[in-house]
């Protein structure tokens, strides 16, 4: 989207469930083959394949400074609270493995649930990103009100035009891909589905890292990670 921004949608891929690459193999989860897909197909389901190939065709260079404008490898604005920085590791003259795993999100990239949604946040919020805060106000024992939070900004993660993208892009993630767990009348949802690898080697859990409900006044976030869920579909809001 940001390297291609006038063509990526023209992007199709052909998932027989396991990408080859010469001596390399990305699996689809569960190795399911998800035929021909558009971005957005590709996107809503997933595709462990089509993103590998995405991968394979941007510059790692680029790829690397997009990840340290979404804060990896960087301080959050966050205060009073102990916390990981996330790891992108890839850059120029990364090997064709170290790309195929940074590409599905494996490989040494980890993020944190916080800084997931932040990120998150941010796309809903037009791509301004807001300082978290854990308190509203303190209040007195009688019911004075003695300090009160102001929401602050911090800056821009990304265009306008890019959040409102991503947007369309998570929402067929439930009208149409592996966030059907999600999928109702009552409101829009827009996700995007994530794999946690907990333990080396045995295949990502799968959760619901980023969720957006909207309500005619707002968006509304909710991290949705069970350790142990072998099926996105069965978590719920
Ligand atoms: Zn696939």
């Amino acid at each position: 989207m940001r390297e291609h921004p006038a063509d990526y949608k023209d992007y199709q891929f052909d998932c027989s469930g396991v990408y080859e690459e010469g001596e390399y193999r990305i699996k689809c989860y569960h190795s399911t083959a998800h035929g021909h897909q558009d971005f957005t197909q590709a996107f809503a389901n997933s595709c462990n394949g089509a993103f590998a190939n995405l991968g394979l065709q941007l510059n790692s260079g680029k790829f690397n400074e997009t990840a340290k404008s979404l804060l990896f490898n960087s301080a959050l604005p966050l205060a009073g609270v102990p916390y990981k920085q996330s790891a992108f590791n890839m850059n120029t003259g990364a090997d064709t493995w170290e790309i195929l795993q940074t590409s599905i999100g494996q490989g040494t990239t980890q993020i944190t649930p916080l800084h997931n949604t932040m990120i998150t946040a941010a796309i809903a919020n037009g791509g301004t990103l807001m300082k978290p805060y854990f308190l509203n106000s303190v209040v007195s024992a009688g019911g004075e009100e003695i300090r009160k939070f102001i929401p602050s900004a911090y800056g821009s993660l990304m265009t306008a035009k890019e959040a409102e993208e991503l947007t369309e892009l998570m929402k067929a993630v439930v009208t149409e891909g592996t966030g059907s767990a999600v999928r109702t009348d009552a409101y829009t949802a827009a996700a995007k589905t994530g794999s946690a690898e907990f333990e080396t080697g045995k295949e990502p859990t799968p959760g619901l890292p980023g969720l957006l409900r909207w309500n005619p006044l707002s968006w509304r976030l909710r991290l949705l990670w069970r350790k142990g869920e072998a099926a996105a579909g069965r978590l719920r809001p």
